[in-house]
């Protein structure tokens, strides 16, 4: 784990919200966060906290083939992506990444697949399998400036 990384263990879904609600005040207009982390292992559920929390009262479910949906909260618009099935380059630049920056905070599903599109400043969150069924570690990484922007949001479900 990297210095600069913040991480929380998490043994429901519940929790997994909890920690994303955390999140969610913290966040602003421009913010990218990665979601990464094997198939079931929250990416969509650590969403739908965040959804919840900045006041989205739609259902938030996998955009998988869809590949991106607009969600208005009250506090705050969602771009929800997934880009696991994105095949390349140009399918990225059709995601117009820019214009989804200029007016919203943009979650990108298996987001790791298209790094270099992203900007430099963007939130990493990690999601790995515990020991137990649900059993989650989730690491928090976007570098130093994220490393205080972050305080206290891990903590609401410590390791
Ligand atoms: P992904 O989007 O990463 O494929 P989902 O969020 O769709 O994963 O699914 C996660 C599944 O794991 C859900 O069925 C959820 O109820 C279950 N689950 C069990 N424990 C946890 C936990 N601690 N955190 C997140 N999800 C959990
Ligand atoms: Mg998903």
């Amino acid at each position: 784990m990297s210095g600069t990384a913040r991480c929380a263990c998490t043994s429901s879904v519940e929790q997994t919200r909890a920690v994303a609600a955390a999140l969610a005040p913290r966040l602003r207009v421009g913010d990218v966060l990665v979601l990464t982390g094997d198939l079931g292992a929250g990416k969509t559920a650590f969403t739908q906290g965040l959804a919840a929390a900045v006041g989205v009262d739609e259902p938030v479910t996998s955009p998988t083939f869809t590949i991106a949906s607009r969600y208005d909260g009250a506090e705050l618009t969602l771009h929800h992506l997934d880009v696991y099935r994105l095949d390349d380059v140009a399918e990225t630049l059709d995601l117009d990444l820019p214009d989804l920056m200029d007016s919203g905070v943009t979650v990108i599903e298996w987001g790791e697949q298209i790094l270099d599109a992203l900007p430099a400043g963007h939130l990493v969150i990690r999601l790995v399998y515990g020991e137990g069924d649900d059993d989650r570690e989730l690491h928090l990484d976007g570098g130093a400036d994220w490393f205080d922007r972050l305080d206290g949001v891990a903590e609401v479900v410590s390791c």
